[in-house]
């Protein structure tokens, strides 16, 4: 077995990888590289490919496929349900936001037309997985996804060839339960593959306890709303669904009888999750609870909506962007920002550069611009650390579970290739470790 990670290996970043086994050339994930500002492609992979692989519907796992899929017509292409219309969604967005900043007159480099989208959603290539049982693509071979926790729709793929090589890739993983989507079990059949693909993003740390964490912002919320203020929860589209469900379903523990809105891409990812028939018994979307309101879709409508929102008080809103780089969190935070009693909860890693570092990065009373205005900041900003990944104690206790022969890292920092790799050798000095450095290949 040859790997390669083409890029998003070590140090991560858009997460492109090729596995050759026996006589097959398969490929997992084609995402968007982000580095100074910039979104590009990874470099293709080249030649004969038998199946595109995807993960789940991050940009950084889906934004280039129709690149790959531009020039890899005939290859078939793998994925839930889930992760297609995520990737529906992410992929014409960031299309009609490249066509608007053109429009603008700005320089926007462009990979891929709008028929390239339609032809890589085609679901001619596309073919979903429905459930978390075995499929075989191709005689003799088996491959199976099984839900990751990550997101919805995610999930880590068990690969077994005719001779009985496995491989399994973590995908983005967790293990922490959030209202639509279960954390990522241990399952009994997965043990001793040949070879462990893991991601290691947070490879090298301890995260705080979720629960506390998520506590701390449900608290937080109850506070602001009881000084009679208004709250924004600056989220990302897929994950702030979750956040808005453990929002709502804290304020109506608290007996707090104030609804969460969800606007921005968070509505739209909110309509996905809950209308999508599960894949996987870890999923649940069914878990939207009353308390939780998506604003009206219809523009007019919406307006008018989001006008009452803030002119009546005590109010809560999850809206993309979560690191405050546009979207409709850019609205409310211009209301928001000057009033005293009002709170922006920033609830992940904010980005060198971003919107949401320079936020926290200001002092109380310093001015902050927002669509080219500046306006002194007033109002709270608080900034918790909720994660989707596994930390590094954690995915070292899940391969020492499944103890394969062979570990290779990917998806990772160098520091946190480095710790991962140091956490597993404290546990099973035997297994193989290796890192994936991007373009290079790390055999078995
Ligand atoms: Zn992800």
């Amino acid at each position: 077995m040859n790997f390669k990670a083409l890029s998003g290996g070590v140090p991560i970043g858009g997460a492109h990888y090729l596995v050759e086994l026996e006589d097959k050339r398969i490929v997992i994930d084609c995402g968007a590289v982000q580095a100074g500002g910039k979104v590009f492609p990874p470099p293709i992979a080249q030649g004969r490919i038998d199946a595109l692989l995807l993960t789940h519907g991050h940009l950084d796992h889906v934004g280039m496929f129709p690149l790959f899929v531009k020039e890899h017509p005939d290859t078939p292409i793998y994925g839930t349900k889930v992760t297609w219309r995520f990737a529906r969604m992410l992929l014409w967005d960031s299309y009609w936001v490249a066509i608007k900043k053109m429009e603008r007159g700005e320089k926007v480099d462009v990979y891929f037309s709008a028929s390239d989208i339609a032809d890589a959603l085609s679901l001619k290539k596309f073919r979903l997985v429905h459930n978390p049982e075995w499929f075989s693509p191709w005689p003799g071979w088996r491959i199976r996804f099984r839900s990751s926790g990550h997101i919805n729709g995610a999930a880590s793929i068990d690969i077994i060839s005719p001779k009985g090589f496995r491989i399994i890739h973590s995908g983005d993983i967790s293990f922490v339960d959030m209202p639509t989507i279960k954390g990522a079990e241990i399952a009994n059949d997965f043990m001793s593959p040949e070879v462990l693909i893991t991601e290691g993003t947070y490879g090298d740390r301890d995260l705080p306890n979720r629960a506390k964490e998520q506590q701390k912002v449900v608290d937080k919320v109850v506070e602001v709303l009881g000084q009679g203020g208004q709250v924004l929860v600056p989220s990302f589209s897929i994950t702030g669904p979750n956040m808005g469900i453990i929002i709502a379903n804290g304020l109506a523990e608290a007996g707090v009888d104030i609804p969460v809105h969800l606007d921005g891409m968070v509505r739209t990812a909110a309509g996905i999750i809950s209308g999508s028939s599960e894949w996987s018994p870890n999923d649940d979307s069914a878990a939207f609870p009353k308390n939780l309101i998506a604003v009206p879709e219809d523009p007019e409508k919406a307006r008018a909506y989001r006008q009452k929102l803030l002119e009546g008080g005590p109010a809560v809103i999850a809206s993309s962007h979560g690191m405050l780089e546009g979207g409709m969190a850019m609205f409310y935070l211009e209301h928001l920002i000057t009033d005293y009693k009002s709170a922006v909860l920033l609830l992940g890693y904010q980005a060198e550069g971003t919107g949401g570092r320079k936020l926290l990065e200001l002092e109380r009373g310093h001015r902050f611009q927002i669509n080219r205005r500046s306006f002194p900041i007033y109002c709270d900003v608080k900034r918790f650390q909720l994660s989707s990944h596994a930390s590094g104690n954690e995915l070292a206790g899940w391969i020492s579970e499944i103890q394969p022969w062979h570990v290779i890292i990917t998806h990772a920092p160098n520091s946190g290739a480095q710790g991962l790799e140091r956490k597993i050798k404290e546990r099973h000095s035997s297994i193989r470790v290796s890192k994936g450095f991007n373009g290079e290949y790390v055999s078995h």
